[in-house]
């Protein structure tokens, strides 16, 4: 895309929907067809919600002026403004965008920091100029349509956080791991569904299971991720069986997320309200976003006063590498530090991750490998990084500025 504009304005006219949001790493669900195209309002709009979509843009107008038509919002302007909405998901300061905010997101409309390098932007988004209904995505438990997963929302009620009264095999897992203090999972919501809920039957199939949730920017419920804690115990099992019998058994999971659920436009401790804790802006100007492959990890370095977000795998998804562009560039002046277990499924992860990452122009570094730091970190996992670690060893290596 090296097309060159006489003006924000003859880029805005020649720029689709699609196009404007895909530099934004949005995917847009659209509704309606023509000249009026309904969206989601991006402006933390108090009046959009559970899809109704209250912000309508004029396809045909050359700045494709829009107006949201919630009551309590009705936020209204040209695409630039709408990208802004899209990159930060607030209204501009004063509801005009000008000064820095302005030329920020003439940068991006322009291309000073594209999708990838030479490359397309996203096939399912920028594909025809037709605005097409693309996946949905994640929607709140509390928005749910379905009645059995409204009520998961307060799940965490019947949770136990006290290892002496856990089934013995998730205590035998809380126990092994040393960031699942009471107190942490109490912060994090995290528990383990009883054996026996007596007469509520929700989270039914999740009993004996350690919960986490998931929640999206916003904080709001998304989902709960079991991890069985039997899960090493029947693998050992399952790879014991001889090849006949193993072709008839089911490989056991390690996590359980709902079919419905996509994980990979999710990140563990995605949510802003995290950016209060002191010291977290901080660390992210200094050391950039950082990631991480699970649910512990993120939990352990919380524990010790580092901010972190996890792929949920050791597989970085499209989705979460947009997102993780997104995060930086707005948070941690474009940089991403990688803290992947260090083995071999996490070596082959973090690989991945360089490459997906350093293309999109960002400034990526590795926080550790098992060659690195002397070898000593070796076989360890982030759950487990010591706050002397990482101020001695880790964080010097990570840091600039
Ligand atoms: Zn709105």
């Amino acid at each position: 895309m090296n097309k060159q504009y006489q003006s924000v304005d003859d880029a805005q006219a020649q720029t689709t929907l699609p196009e404007a949001a895909a530099k934004c790493s949005v995917v847009l669900e659209v509704h309606g067809s023509g000249r009026q195209i309904r969206l989601d309002c991006p402006f933390s709009c108090p009046g959009d919600h559970a899809g109704k979509r209250e912000l309508s843009v004029d396809t045909g107008n050359p700045q494709k002026v829009f107006a949201c038509h919630a009551y309590q919002c009705q936020m209204r302007g040209n695409l630039l403004t709408l990208m802004h909405g899209w990159l930060t998901g607030t209204r501009p300061t004063g509801d005009k965008l000008k000064g820095e905010e302005f030329k920020r997101v003439r940068g991006v409309l322009l291309g000073d920091s594209p999708s990838p390098a030479g490359g397309p932007v996203p096939s399912s988004v920028a594909k025809s100029a037709e605005l097409k209904t693309l996946p949905a995505r994640n929607v709140p438990l509390a928005q749910s349509e379905n009645e059995k997963a409204r009520e998961l929302v307060t799940l965490d009620e019947k949770f136990l956080r006290d290892v002496a009264h856990m089934p013995p095999t998730a205590a035998s897992y809380v126990r092994r791991h040393v960031c699942l203090t009471t107190a942490m999972m109490e912060k994090w919501r995290v528990g383990v569904l009883p054996q026996d809920g007596g007469p509520d039957k929700r989270g039914w199939s999740l009993r004996g299971q350690v919960l986490y949730p998931i929640l999206g920017e916003d904080g709001k419920l998304l989902a709960w991720a079991a991890r069985d804690p039997q899960f090493e115990t029947k693998e050992q099992a399952f790879n014991a069986l001889r090849p006949d019998e193993r072709a008839k058994e089911k490989k056991p999971a390690k996590h359980r997320f709902p079919v419905d659920f996509h994980r990979g436009q999710e990140l563990f401790g995605q949510h802003a309200g995290r950016l209060v804790e002191p010291g977290f802006r901080e660390v992210i100007a200094e050391c950039g976003i950082l990631v991480v492959e699970g649910f512990n990890d993120v939990l352990g370095l919380d524990g010790i006063g580092v901010p972190a977000v996890a792929i949920m795998s050791n597989k970085i998804t499209e989705q979460q590498v947009s997102k993780i562009e997104r995060f930086a560039k707005n948070l941690g002046g474009g940089k991403v530090t990688l803290l992947f277990d260090n083995d071999d499924a996490g070596d082959d992860g973090a690989k991945e991750s360089l490459w997906l990452l350093g293309q999109r122009g960002l400034d990526v570094r590795l926080g550790w490998s098992r060659a690195m730091h002397g070898g000593k970190f070796a076989g360890r996992q982030p759950e487990n990084l010591t706050g002397d670690e990482w101020e001695k060893a880790i964080r010097p290596g990570i840091v600039r500025q």
